[in-house]
């Protein structure tokens, strides 16, 4: 009796395994897990083959009785979680109970723990116990996970190769050594060091550990909160991007989390700053309510669903374009050279600021029965009014136009450097700014052409413009019907570029014919801007006049965000005099 029971047991854990583990990574993660549930604050993961060999853990946690070490590779329903939802109410990280058995019966597991004086250690194969001993006393656990699915070939053959299951690794540790700047992690793959971080408890310097200099220097820290949610963490200056959303770091209540609404909103708040293609790194870390999220989907997943969307896209939007609104961000010509390891100065000033921040809550632990309704002057909440004054690190600048370089590029100096700046890409930034601008005004002054103007069309096109007619009404056009599938503009609105007012209607034209079958007016007048912009801005390979030059500079300190023409591409980049000593070996370092 009793065997048959062990069998079943095995057997279901054999099952359960293909539930939670699908790959190397998802081993990592229960073992590191525990690792921290256990008050860990130095994690080693050393990986043999990416895991595919063997995955081992050593932590400096709280460790195990032999009883309780005995009991982790047990099946016991009693700590299974009734509702996933409850993940977010104890202060664990993952599924309980079930992965340790589970990953137990389909791997070969060696564990030394103790947390008190004598250790032990247990090993077991496919689930079985083989070796039960004493072990010495070094407090903290280690586990050890080699050939993982080797009694179930059919799993085995989902593992992928060393370097993918590797690639998952290292991107998960990356996220929770984010999420834990206070714990120490290091992982390594056939004895070397892939990454490794210090434990500082300072977010900055543990992005610095795992992106290097040439990120963490160009990193802005960002701090919000409304009544259900605080936000706090480091968003990317747009001249550093990335190709896929994976370095958006997103972390909830202390888990690291997969959710559209939050990369949504990030993305969003860096809209025309960089390409659509390309994606900021951040990392944000929100502290809410646990009621108000839902862990709908899988806990491996790790997407969650989020309560009161509106409020929460509005702080990051408005936090992060406030941030963009009050930096410089002319990119240096030049990138750092990364063998340069020392800490941004920034990171120094950090530290001594989060030595303050524990200070602050030491005390506030002691008076907790105090109550204090004071508005701390350090936390400015995103939605306090004040007077914003729109990139007023750039109007600050006073550039002088020397020259156009390859009828593209003009040159300017200041007594900081040389910059150049794209005079397609400036007056595209520049027209995009005014287009809007006259898009969104109330009141439209119009004007009728002094020769008229006539539009053909197909006859598609034609019925498609009959049919959205009020949009051009809108807009302040007076448009008849003229003859054969063809309009005649009777009055069209005075922003139209003086000489291309037929070319603009027909852009107009074709915007209102490409729309789908919903018309959202904030992205059609945006369309219109950008096509607009482009169309009317000067081509590359054209000499423009030292006049025509300033007026571009006057007129690209004006506005909204200078750095970027609207398709996010740069309208200026810089060559500081430090760098120009440098290449020029003036400057000797
Ligand atoms: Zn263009
Ligand atoms: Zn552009």
């Amino acid at each position: 009796m009793t065997k048959i029971k062990v069998m079943s047991e095995n057997l279901a854990n054999k099952i359960a395994a293909g539930e939670v583990v699908e790959k190397c990574a998802s081993v990592v993660k229960e073992l590191v897990e525990n690792s921290i549930d256990a008050n860990a604050t130095n994690i080693k993961i050393d990986l043999q083959e990416g895991g595919l060999k063997e995955i081992k853990i050593t932590d400096d946690g709280v460790g195990m009785e032999h009883d309780d070490a005995l009991l982790s590779f047990q099946r016991h329903a009693t700590s299974k979680l009734t509702k996933e939802d409850d993940l977010f109410f104890i202060n664990t990280l993952g599924f309980r109970g079930e992965a340790l058995p589970s990953i137990a019966s389909v791997s070969e597991v060696d564990l030394v723990t103790c947390s008190s004086k004598v250790g032990t250690h247990l090993h077991l194969k496919g689930g079985k116990l083989e070796i039960d001993e004493p072990a010495d006393s070094r407090k903290g656990t280690i586990i050890s996970v080699s050939n993982l699915f080797y009694n179930t070939p059919a799993r085995l053959k989902y593992l992928k190769s060393e370097q993918y299951e590797l690639a998952n690794t290292v991107s998960f540790i990356e996220k929770l050594a984010l999420s834990y700047p206070n714990i120490k992690f290091e992982l390594t793959n056939n004895g070397k060091t892939l990454t490794k971080t210090s434990g500082s408890d300072n977010l900055l310097k543990t992005i610095h550990e795992i992106y290097g200099l040439n990120v963490s220097s160009k990193m802005l820290e960002v701090k919000a909160s409304t009544d259900d949610y605080d936000m706090e963490g480091y968003i990317c200056k747009p001249e550093i991007l990335k190709s896929n959303r994976n370095h958006m770091i997103t972390i909830v209540n202390g888990r690291v989390v997969k959710n559209n609404d939050l990369n949504r909103a990030i993305n969003d708040a860096y809209y025309t700053y960089k390409p659509d293609i390309k994606f900021p790194i951040v990392v944000l870390k929100f502290e809410t309510d646990p009621t108000l999220i839902d862990v709908n989907i899988h806990p491996t997943k790790q997407d969650i669903k989020l309560s009161k969307v509106d409020e929460l896209y509005k702080m990051i939007v408005d936090t992060i374009k406030n941030k963009l609104y009050q930096e410089l961000l002319i990119p240096n010509a030049l990138k750092e050279e990364s063998s340069d390891i020392s800490l941004p100065t920034t990171m120094i000033k950090d530290e001594i600021v989060t030595e303050k921040v524990i200070e602050k809550e030491v005390k506030e632990d002691n008076y907790q029965t105090e109550l204090d309704f004071s508005v701390s002057e350090e936390e400015t909440p995103y939605n306090e009014p004040k007077e914003l004054i729109i990139n007023n690190e750039f109007k600050k600048l006073v550039l002088y136009p020397v020259g156009l370089a390859l009828g593209t590029y003009i040159i300017a100096q200041n007594e900081e450097g040389i910059y150049l700046i794209d005079q397609h890409a400036a007056q595209e930034r520049i027209n995009y700014d005014k287009y809007l601008k006259a898009l969104k005004e109330k009141e439209i002054t119009t004007v009728a052409p002094l020769f008229p103007i006539n539009i053909e069309l197909s006859a598609s096109d034609f019925l498609t413009i009959k049919e959205h007619l009020d949009i051009l009404t809108n807009m302040g056009f007076v448009v008849e019907e003229f003859g054969y599938n063809t309009y005649t503009i009777k009055e069209h609105p005075t922003w139209l570029k003086e000489g291309y007012e037929e070319e603009s209607i027909h852009k107009i034209f074709d915007s209102i014919i490409s729309i789908g079958s919903r018309f959202d007016p904030v992205k059609f007048n945006e369309h219109i801007a950008i096509t607009l912009a482009c169309k009317m801005s000067i081509k590359a390979n054209t000499r423009i006049s030292t006049e025509a030059q300033e007026e571009i500079l006057n007129e690209l300190v004006n506005t909204d965000n200078p750095y970027n023409c609207p398709h996010g591409r740069p309208t200026i980049i810089k060559f500081s005099i430090y760098d120009l000593e440098k290449m020029f070996k003036r400057a000797m370092n």
